[in-house]
């Protein structure tokens, strides 16, 4: 048994709704496009589980966080991708309407969305994916959009983590988890293990759940990929002020249960009983299905600045991506939804438009909300660090400056406009002489780089990833190439269908 599509996107995560999106807007033709997920629903804004879903009133629930409402863009609801596919030179003939309805209800003018399933190994040379049901389904272009899943304390050595009430979070069914441990837990304890941005995220969401916190992280402070000890003790001091305990700079040993059924996490000064826990220890990506097919680097696919793989026909996007990062000359694997919205936009480009797509050409950002704070990071947090602002009150930031130029900034609650004029300082990289300077300039350094650039904007560039579409002008004549289109596609799904019968 199998199916044979033109593309598949395998992952249904926040790449895939972004890749799907920018296939309609470029065209894909009817049923050409199947993206097959394990998650039974359609691709949603992932970051909204640790955020909005997890609130104890107004929660953010399905259909309201499908992608691409993230980005301000069409929110593709399953219904979206049964339909869409752009008819425009069809509908201007109204009859022809009524082939459109018969073809979008029998599902050959839309995007097969196979959810609920796991494909459980690739065939790179003969463009084959085998799922867990048992059926192949082929591609000319396959785009690989697996994320990564949550580490496990097991391997890390930690024994009874599999107990009840220890809690992940990758997916909806981990957040619907939380959500329900939750709420068999206010005014208990929670134990967060993990002091990144999952476990900061998920420790502001207990604390607003009405459940004491504890978090536990091996390193010095929290968030400390990014944040200087600075910019940490900042939202340490906050996070304690809201009730929240930190034990630092200890990993624990294991789990137990006490005489009341809590759970004991042992391995710290004083054993700490929990009624629930919630691990946030970092993510592995997903390529074990392409592991000694194509060629691996940061732990994820390999893959140019048009996003293919070391196999022509495989674009990697998203999290399992290791990308060249032009800005910095360096391969990097990101774990950032904001990257994984463009490189798949990006993919879809080069894959639809080759000649008028160039290099993926991209500035890191990630953000965070918590609590009543929300900050912005941009670029790379290497070299020299510079802090500014009022770091007792609401805005403050860092500027870091290496090999004598700008090239990552860190803003907390700023406005709009300070938050484009932070990025839009950091892609120009501008070369810094003073940092006491930079230090005494501050936020509005970025504020006037970035007015100079707009005042002398370089030549027009067109972005390659941006997904912008000309609109073209209707003719008369393109009504008669409606018909003829539309009888064609007609026959197409006449024959496909009978196709389809036979595999
Ligand atoms: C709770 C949470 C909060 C976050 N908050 C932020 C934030 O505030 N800011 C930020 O910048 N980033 C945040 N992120 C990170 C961001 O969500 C990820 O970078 C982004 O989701 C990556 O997109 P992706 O499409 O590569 O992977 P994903 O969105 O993880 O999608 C991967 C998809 O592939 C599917 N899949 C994997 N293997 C298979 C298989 N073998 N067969 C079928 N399907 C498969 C998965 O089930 C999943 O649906 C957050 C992540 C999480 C988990």
């Amino acid at each position: 048994m199998g199916r044979a599509f033109v593309y598949v996107i395998l992952g249904g995560g926040v790449a895939a709704g972004y890749a799907a999106l920018e296939f309609t807007k470029r065209g894909v033709a009817p049923g050409e496009l199947c993206i097959i997920s394990q998650e039974p629903v359609a691709p949603y804004e992932r970051p909204a589980l640790s955020k909005g879903y997890l609130l104890p009133e107004s929660a953010a629930r399905l259909p309201s966080f499908h992608t691409c409402v993230g980005a301000n863009e069409e929110r593709l609801t399953p219904k979206w991708y049964k339909e869409h596919v752009k008819s425009s030179y069809l509908s201007i003939i109204p009859f022809l309407n009524l082939i459109i309805h018969f073809l979008k209800w029998h599902n050959f003018l839309g995007i097969e969305l196979v959810l609920g399933t796991r494909v459980k190994s690739a065939d790179v040379r003969r463009q084959t994916l085998l799922t867990a049901a048992g059926e192949t389904i082929s591609y000319k272009i396959l785009i690989v959009a697996t994320g990564a899943r949550a580490l496990k304390l097991e391997e890390f050595g930690v024994s009874g983590s599999d107990a009840e009430n220890v809690c992940y979070l990758r997916d909806l069914a981990d957040a619907n988890r939380i959500a329900d441990v939750m709420q068999s837990s206010v005014g208990g304890n929670a134990v967060v293990i993990g002091g990144g941005y999952i476990g900061m995220e998920c420790a502001a969401s207990l604390v607003i759940n009405k459940i004491n916190v504890t978090m536990v992280f091996p390193e010095a402070h929290c968030m400390a990929r990014l944040f200087t000890p600075k910019i940490a003790s900042y939202y340490e001091d906050y996070y304690t002020s809201k009730g929240v305990k930190f034990i630092k700079g200890t990993v624990l040993s294991s789990f137990d249960i006490d005489s009341s059924g809590k759970l004991l996490i042992l391995g710290m000064e004083v054993d700490c009983p929990a009624d629930m826990v919630v691990v946030g220890i970092g993510i592995r990506p997903n390529t074990s299905l392409f592991e000694g097919q194509l060629t691996l680097e940061k732990g994820g696919i390999k893959v140019n600045g048009r996003l293919q793989s070391s196999n022509s026909s495989i674009y990697a996007v998203g999290d399992v991506a290791a990308f060249p990062l032009k800005i910095f000359g360096e391969i990097r694997r990101l774990e950032h939804v904001d990257s994984a919205r463009k490189s798949a936009r990006h993919a879809v480009s080069a894959i639809m438009e080759p000649d008028k797509t160039g290099e993926f050409n991209y500035l890191p950002f990630f953000y965070s909300r918590i609590f009543a704070l929300s900050w912005q990071f941009y670029g790379d947090n290497a070299g020299e660090v510079v802090h500014y602002g009022d770091f007792s009150g609401n805005t403050f930031g860092a500027y870091w400056v290496s090999k004598g130029h700008l090239v990552g900034s860190f803003l907390e609650g700023g406005t709009k406009e300070e938050y484009e004029a932070i990025a839009k300082a950091t892609s120009l990289k501008p070369a810094i002489e003073d940092l006491a300077e930079l230090e005494r300039q501050g936020l509005g350094f970025a504020l006037a780089v970035s007015r100079e650039a707009v005042q002398s904007p370089p030549p027009a560039v067109v972005n390659q990833s941006s997904g912008l579409v000309l609109e073209r002008a209707l003719y008369p004549w393109h009504a008669t190439a409606g018909v003829i289109l539309a009888a064609s596609v007609a026959a197409f799904a006449y024959w496909y269908g009978r196709r389809r019968r036979r595999w």
